[in-house]
């Protein structure tokens, strides 16, 4: 199942409140086993409001319409759903006396505006309001569900957590929630989510993605009346996509991450590792440091940013540099022998590239990394683009580094 998140008022646009109701609906979604594919801010404009919900009914089953459903002339959230999928809005009657009381209650005068508030799409699920008087809505219509919900994060969080949530409960057949990922590494998120497809057309279990820098997240969630049962459902697709991804899967327990799982293999096999680090200039070594039990196989590693320090702390050759320039796979693979000879260490990983946003040339444009690893004889490189400002260059680095770590020590000790 796949949402969309259309968030309504031209204050977000502008910038002057933080769009925090679409970060806690796609929180929502995650835990809920739906995949969010897009997030939509749009003013309080009609005709693009209207263009926005055509172009989610095609490619989400669910259409999350946040704000605009207050009493003025500016809120026109409903009108327009309604419009989109052409269904009548009717006055629904425990809304109104809703309204009413609310406004008594407030001492205030009801207006025809407030009336505007009780009027509901025929046929939907009205989600009553105990903290405002918009009601929200959800309206399933034309093979979507469109769900209505109040800006206001007092109204907005409780009906998402007490309405919202029990409405997918209920559409999954169950009390109990019970969900498993399968992380993988070095496959795109776009062809994982094309490859499992078939699989995220399910309804329980869902299936969803999420990306991750050089990761891919898939998340089987399924809801059943017994934590068992809903086990039995997410085993089979656990294994599917296990299966699929075979030994681009690095774990299917949810805290462990992509470092741990490294830190962990080497150690179960009593290997050491250090690191030869130019563009990263020792975010690799950090972030294997960040995994607790990294003593066991981490010693030490070497930031050689500069030619002078690639030849002095690892013997890179200058025939070397000078001749193919540091970004290069010759450098890459003398960094790593270099390393894993100084360090007397089982593997090596070194990283050599352009992170930006200066120093791109033609032939070696900003994002060009090498990647080399030495495992015990055997030496690999692999070369990389990669795209994104610096910081994300120099993270993508690190995700593939542990990625080819993973691998060659696998293909070399299975
Ligand atoms: P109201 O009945 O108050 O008009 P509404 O459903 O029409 O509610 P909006 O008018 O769009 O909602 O927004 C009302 C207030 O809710 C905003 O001024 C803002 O404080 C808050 N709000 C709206 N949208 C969001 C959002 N996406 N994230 C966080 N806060 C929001
Ligand atoms: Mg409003």
């Amino acid at each position: 199942m796949t949402a969309e998140i259309i968030c309504v008022g031209t204050e977000i646009l502008l910038g002057n409140i933080v769009n925090t109701n679409a970060a806690y609906l796609a929180e929502k979604c995650a835990y809920l086993g739906i995949s969010n594919y897009y997030q939509v801010v749009v003013g309080d404009n009609e005709a693009r409001l209207l263009d926005a919900i055509n172009t989610a009914k095609d490619r989400a089953d669910v259409i999350f319409l946040v704000g605009g459903l207050g009493p003025t002339e500016d809120d026109l959230t409903k009108e327009t759903a309604a419009k989109a999928f052409n269904v009548k809005l009717v006055e629904d009657d425990k809304a109104k006396e809703n309204i009413i009381s609310i406004l008594s209650k407030r001492g205030l005068d009801i207006t025809n505006n407030n009336y505007k508030q009780a009027l509901v799409p025929e046929g939907s699920i009205v989600l009553y309001n105990d903290n405002g008087t918009a009601p929200g809505i959800i309206m399933e219509a034309e093979g979507t569900v469109t769900i209505m919900l109040p800006g206001p994060p007092n109204e907005f969080i409780p009906m998402v957590d007490k309405q919202v949530e029990p409405y997918f409960m209920d559409k999954g057949n169950g009390d109990v929630i019970y969900s498993k990922v399968v992380k993988i590494i070095g496959v795109g998120e776009s062809k994982v989510a094309d490859q499992i497809k078939f699989l995220t057309a399910m309804t329980n279990p869902t299936v969803a993605t999420y990306a991750k820098t050089g990761e891919v997240h898939v998340r089987v969630t399924a809801f059943a009346d017994s934590e068992d049962e809903a086990k039995t459902l997410v085993k089979p697709v656990v294994d599917k996509i296990k299966e699929m991804y075979g030994a681009n899967v690095y774990t299917t327990n949810e805290a462990e991450t992509l470092e741990e799982s490294v830190v962990h293999m080497l150690s179960k096999r009593g290997l050491t590792i250090t690191t030869a680090e130019s563009c990263t200039g020792g975010l690799l070594a950090g972030t294997i440091v960040n995994a607790a039990g990294a003593s066991d196989v981490f010693n030490g590693g070497f930031i050689t940013y500069s030619n002078k320090f690639k030849k002095n702390m690892i013997g890179v050759k200058k025939t070397s540099l000078d001749k193919y320039g540091a970004v290069s796979e010759k450098v890459a693979k003398e960094m790593a022998k270099g390393a894993q000879r100084e360090a007397k260490a089982d593997v090596a990983i070194s990283t050599t590239g352009i992170a930006g946003p200066g120093g791109g040339t033609k032939d070696k444009p900003v994002g060009l990394v090498y990647i080399g690893c030495a495992v015990k004889d055997k030496i690999y490189v692999e070369e990389f683009r990669f795209s994104g400002n610096r910081a994300k260059v120099r993270q993508s680095t690190v995700a593939m580094a542990l990625s080819m770590v993973r691998k060659y020590v696998l293909e070399c000790y299975k």
